[in-house]
């Protein structure tokens, strides 16, 4: 059954973007076939992250205009053997361009092809983010263990139950063990035990992700990254392998923690 997924936070730059193109690597060297949805509609990026810009030729509001075919729209990353495909956003945008239906129908013809439909939030609680949550399945609620980013995602919690999402876990992203264990920075636990929602992964804080990005090249493929460890183990958790998380820690170890963190 195909899933479409939000990845969502309310703040900008926790790492949604980044997230969503190395879970979508993630799942579809896994075998799965897997289309990317950039939302963020003005603002785009994710194809600049997955190296595709230059082979966008019709985007997200050509296919709700009909403009053009969906499948004309999608964009193949040649890279991988797998099956991993990228619909862009538009770089220009009035906020009557777009709306929920033209979402929802966009994502109903693509669950048909695709296992998994992951959806590229923008920042912000409005039109965007309204466009991008409706038609998700399920929500991946990205945080940093900031107070602020904390506090946005909490209410991004309660909008999306709002609007019936019941399924709803957890990425905290960015974290540095060593400013976590001098309590600097606010713990998984403290996170957590703020939000209470399914944790789903704990990334860590990793350069490698800039040197990536600059190379239009998800981290993913960096087999020595943490942060590709990490990504491995979400999208074995979202194909509901039962798999602890992967816990970043101050010496570079990774802790495995049982049934503390593995929610349900
Ligand atoms: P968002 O989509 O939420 O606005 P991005 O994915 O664009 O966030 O990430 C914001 C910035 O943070 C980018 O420069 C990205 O390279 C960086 N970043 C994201 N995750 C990590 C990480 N785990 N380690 C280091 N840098 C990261
Ligand atoms: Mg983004």
């Amino acid at each position: 059954m195909s899933r479409a997924i939000v990845i969502t936070s309310g703040k900008g730059g926790v790492g949604k973007t980044t997230l969503t193109a190395n879970i979508g690597y993630a799942l579809s060297m896994d075998g799965s076939k897997v289309v990317l949805v950039d939302t963020d509609i003005g603002l785009r990026n994710l194809d600049v992250i997955l190296g595709l810009e230059n082979r966008i030729v019709w985007n997200i509001l050509h296919v709700a205009r009909r403009e053009c075919e969906l499948k004309s729209a999608l964009v193949k990353d040649k890279r991988l053997s797998s099956s991993l495909y990228l619909l862009p956003a538009a770089q220009t945008f009035r906020k009557d361009d777009l709306g929920v239906d033209e979402m929802q129908a966009i994502v109903a013809a693509l669950k048909t092809a695709f296992d998994f439909v992951i959806l590229d939030c923008p920042a912000g609680i409005e039109h965007g983010f309204n466009n991008a949550i409706q038609p998700a399945d399920e929500a991946i609620v990205v945080v940093t263990p900031e107070i602020a980013s904390v506090r946005d995602a909490d209410r991004v919690i309660g909008l999306l139950e709002s609007a019936g999402k019941t399924n709803i876990s957890l990425i905290i992203n960015r974290i540095k063990p060593d400013m976590v264990s001098s309590g600097e920075m606010l713990s998984i636990d403290d996170v957590i035990d703020i939000l209470a929602v399914r944790l789903l992964g704990a990334v860590p804080e990793d350069r490698n992700v800039i040197v990536s990005t600059n190379r239009g090249e998800p981290v993913f493929l960096n087999s020595k990254s943490p942060v590709s460890k990490a990504v491995s183990t979400i999208a074995k958790r979202i194909q509901g392998i039962d798999i602890p998380v992967s816990m970043p820690e101050k010496d570079g170890f990774w802790k495995r923690l049982g049934s503390a963190f593995k929610g349900g």
